[in-house]
């Protein structure tokens, strides 16, 4: 009879035990309650709660996974979501307590303590406490090396409080980690940054390192035009005009379109070397490349006007009016112009009824990626924090065989 009572113990053992293993797959006790795991799985508040976020409907998204997070107290995911959904209502406080809240968490793993970090860094970065969100940044790094949404983020934080070589660190290990293909974007980025750093020194007068970090700027992309223009400015603060002009040549040729940048630079050298006459080559030889290029034909007329040559001028900023009438700087060189004419009845009546029906714009420069706009062109965007987006927006260009403007005579 012994080994039969031993057989019905084992079997009783064996199906406590697959009692008790059935028990716990469907419960699970954490922070001290019962979860009904299969009520988990089959309430629907996770699901909706994601709905309404795809939909942008944040609030109903914040009701559901609140309901959620009630059910199951201990999903991770659901508790950073919300967290992230009250910072992005503006609610950094609430955030913030949430996110902390999970950090007191046994058992978090090396990765969730990562990302509650990161979540917690977004919150401190979004309430304008940027010591507490490097901190945060950093920490995470420590934790996870190629945390990639960390190290941007750090970046954009060291950019903002213009700590150019730091950021230039954080740009070098991003750029190693996202590899060759987006490797042009960080080279660009790398080299507005690797400018800021030469921008810092010409202020401080330390002419030979600031001439240093724009000719790297331009290694790194040939396209990074403000170093260009700030070489240039060193060359001349050396006393060396024909090499500030070289170099702002050499800006024109990679980026004819931004060519008027370097007009009062290039104008003022050309002079100083007893060669005035190369001004007016260049803006023709713009002109004829471009003949939309409005802004060669306002740099053309005013370097006309300062000769005493107002009237030919005066020709030529009505032709820059039929590429662009929008333009407020055209109609600004326009009034300069006349003025200079000493006002002549005839012209400025026909001035008067070009413009008659013109809208003018103050802000023309826009950003490609958040349509922020801008009176002048910018480097980096001030909303968007991105590099180099800032594009000039025309509204509706004249057609070229527009000639209902006047011809000009003394
Ligand atoms: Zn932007």
């Amino acid at each position: 009879m012994q080994p039969y009572y031993t057989l019905i113990g084992v079997l009783i053992a064996l199906l406590v035990g697959l009692a008790i293993g059935k028990a716990w797959e469907r419960y699970k006790l954490i922070e001290g309650r019962w979860i009904d795991r299969r009520r988990v799985r089959q309430a629907p508040h996770f699901i909706l709660g994601l709905n309404y976020l795809v939909a942008n409907q944040v609030d109903a998204a914040i009701e559901e996974l609140e309901k959620a997070s009630a059910i199951d107290p201990g999903a991770l995911e659901v508790k950073l979501v919300l967290g992230n959904l009250y910072r992005e209502k503006g609610q950094v406080g609430r955030a913030v307590a949430e996110h902390q809240a999970l950090l007191q968490r046994p058992r978090l793993n090396r990765i969730e303590h990562a990302n509650v970090l990161l979540c917690l860094g977004l919150d401190y970065r979004r309430g304008g406490f940027i010591d507490r969100a490097t901190t945060a940044f950093s920490e995470v790094l420590k934790l996870d090396p190629e945390n990639e949404a960390a190290l941007a983020n750090l970046e954009k934080l060291q950019e903002e409080q213009h700590q150019w070589q730091e950021a230039y660190v954080t740009r070098q290990r991003l750029a190693s980690l996202a590899g060759p293909p987006e490797q042009p974007r960080s080279q660009a980025i790398l080299a507005f940054l690797e400018h800021e750093i030469g921008l810092q020194a010409l202020k401080q007068h330390q002419l030979t390192s600031a001439a240093e970090r724009f000719l790297a700027a331009i290694e790194l992309d040939r396209l990074v035009v403000p170093a260009y223009l700030h070489l240039g400015d060193v060359r001349e603060q050396q006393h060396d005009e024909a090499a500030a002009i070289k170099v702002w040549e050499t800006m024109i040729e990679v980026a004819p379109e931004r060519a008027y940048l370097a007009f009062d630079r290039l104008e003022r050298a050309f002079r100083a070397i007893g060669a005035p006459d190369r001004f007016e080559a260049l803006c023709h030889r713009l002109i004829q490349s471009t003949p939309r290029d409005w802004r060669a034909r306002v740099a053309f007329a005013a370097h006309l006007t300062t000769r005493g040559e107002a009237a030919k001028a005066l020709e030529i900023v009505f032709e820059a009016l039929e590429h662009n009438p929008h333009a407020l700087a055209i109609h600004q060189a326009i009034w300069n112009t006349l003025e200079a004419l000493h006002l002549p009845s005839h012209l400025v009546a026909r001035y008067v009824e070009i413009t008659r029906t013109s809208v003018f714009y103050m802000d023309p420069h826009l950003c490609t990626r958040c349509r922020y706009r801008s009176t002048e062109l910018l480097w980096q965007c001030p909303h968007c924090h991105e590099w180099n987006t800032f594009v000039e927006e025309r509204i509706t260009p004249a057609t070229d065989n527009d000639s209902e403007l006047p011809a000009v005579t003394d």
